[in-house]
């Protein structure tokens, strides 16, 4: 079984979602089943309704679960297995206050060495009353594993003291709810971010304390960089997976994105189901990456593409495919949902000839062009060559003065995409495009 186990603690990170991704993918091309875990054992960082939207998250990017749990509905069981190490001395129990530990850190500051918890400290609190924590015993070997992405990883025994398992709450820590749920659920391998890399040596020392053989297959994935170079934090709107949807980038782009950061894929436009046929975490680079917000919108541009003109509509909220191919008309433009929505929006809003456009004034143009078309929108010929004879004559108007009015009061923009292409669909609806928010009396004639 495969997992994507994520702490309900706020907006979905795009590094959480590429691992989602991957660890989805593996579990289609191994058939084997896909869990989600909601790890929400750090009940103070829990954001309610949290959970739920990543859920809608993943629903929306087809990443579909065989099997949901909720990590705190294991705690009996963390209990159990703590209780079994306890019971063949391989945990402890550890007395130690915060400000005893802390004093302890301080020395080791002091000192200039690495602060490492010592098993004798654990019981010279005892005294004080306060529950006690629980430690796992530390190793007196290394622990080697391999990564499938960043190869053979070898941690020393003094790079890992006994570490604590269950808080002094009786709540399981991350690293032992997480390694006790991934052999119960029989994991098989794990994707995630590289800010685990330190912990696999913990969960594998757990497996081993309680005698769980099974082999786990590792992989953690290179941290994400913002445009700047510096890891990308929360404050990164881009990092934020509802902030790219909320921009209007579709998931099957986004997903597409996250699969070909670093990594050599056979082509650059492909959909989750064909990259389950080819995908190969080898081939994901070791290095950081950067993302790239003008790669995702040429992605975004070229999964909007392939869109039918009935999908396009109805991303646009209308049910008139002739939205659609207009939209697709907007595409030499636009590489967004939202950049297409507003270019529409344009079309459809009353237009305000005096504003300038590019600087420039065509209030008069546009108000004589606006006069002569009048009687010419009621019955609008087929052909755009024919509108723009008739539309010239009756204005009197020529050459850029009519093409820039023309396109003003058709638009709302004096640049666009070409007017014949666009008249082709927008001639039902000249009565309603070719409105103006005020005429102004007083504006020279
Ligand atoms: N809850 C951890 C996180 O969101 C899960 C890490 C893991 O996959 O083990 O980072």
């Amino acid at each position: 079984m495969l997992r994507f186990a994520p702490s309900p603690t706020g907006d979905m990170h795009i590094g959480n979602l590429r691992a989602a991704i991957f660890n989805y993918i593996l579990a289609k091309q191994r058939k084997e089943r896909f869990l989600i875990r909601i790890e929400d054992t750090d009940q103070a960082r829990n954001i309610a309704g949290s959970d739920k939207e990543i859920l809608q998250i993943l629903t929306l990017f087809g990443l579909l679960w065989d099997d949901l749990v909720y990590q705190s509905a294991n705690f009996s069981y963390h209990n159990q297995l703590a209780q079994k190490l306890l019971d063949s001395g391989k945990a402890f129990y550890c007395y130690c206050s915060k400000d005893f530990l802390e004093s302890k850190k301080q020395e080791a500051i002091e000192a200039k060495r690495a602060f490492r918890y010592d098993d004798s400290w654990a019981e010279i609190e005892k005294s004080s009353g306060k529950p006690p924590v629980v430690r796992l015993r530390k190793s007196t070997e290394p622990i080697t594993y391999h990564d499938s992405i960043k190869g053979e990883l070898h941690f020393a025994p003094n790079e890992l003291d006994s570490f604590v398992i269950m808080r002094e709450d009786g709540v399981p820590t991350y690293n032992f709810a997480c390694a006790c749920d991934d052999m119960l659920y029989d994991i098989s391998a794990i994707v995630r971010g590289e800010d685990h890399t330190s912990n696999t040596p913990k969960q594998i020392l757990v497996h081993r304390a309680l005698g769980y053989e099974k082999h786990i297959e590792y992989a953690h994935l290179p941290i994400i960089l913002g445009e700047s170079g510096k890891k990308m934090s929360k404050r990164d709107s881009a990092s934020s997976v509802a902030w790219l949807l909320e921009q209007g980038f579709l998931p099957s782009a986004i997903c597409n994105y996250l699969i070909s950061m670093g990594n050599h894929t056979p082509c650059e436009i492909f959909s989750l189901e064909e990259a389950i046929a080819w995908f190969s975490l080898e081939k994901v680079a070791k290095a950081p990456v950067r993302f790239d917000l003008a790669r995702l919108r040429f992605v975004n541009h070229a999964h909007l593409s392939r869109l039918s003109d009935g999908d396009l509509a109805l991303l646009l909220e209308s049910s008139d495919e002739s939205m659609g191919k207009l939209a697709r008309i907007y595409l030499e433009e636009a590489s967004t949902l939202n950049e297409l929505r507003e270019k529409i929006a344009r079309i459809f809003a009353p237009k305000d000839i005096y504003a300038l456009y590019e600087g420039q004034d065509f209030s008069k143009e546009c108000a004589l062009l606006l006069e002569s078309l009048q009687e010419l929108i009621t019955n609008a010929p087929a052909e755009y060559e024919s509108f723009k004879n008739q539309a010239m004559q009756a204005s009197s108007l020529k050459g850029k003065g009519f093409f820039k009015a023309l396109r003003i009061l058709l638009t709302g923009a004096s640049h666009g995409p070409d007017l014949s292409k666009l008249y082709e669909i927008l001639r039902p609806y000249l009565q309603a495009i070719i409105k103006v928010v005020k005429l102004d009396s007083s504006a020279p004639q």
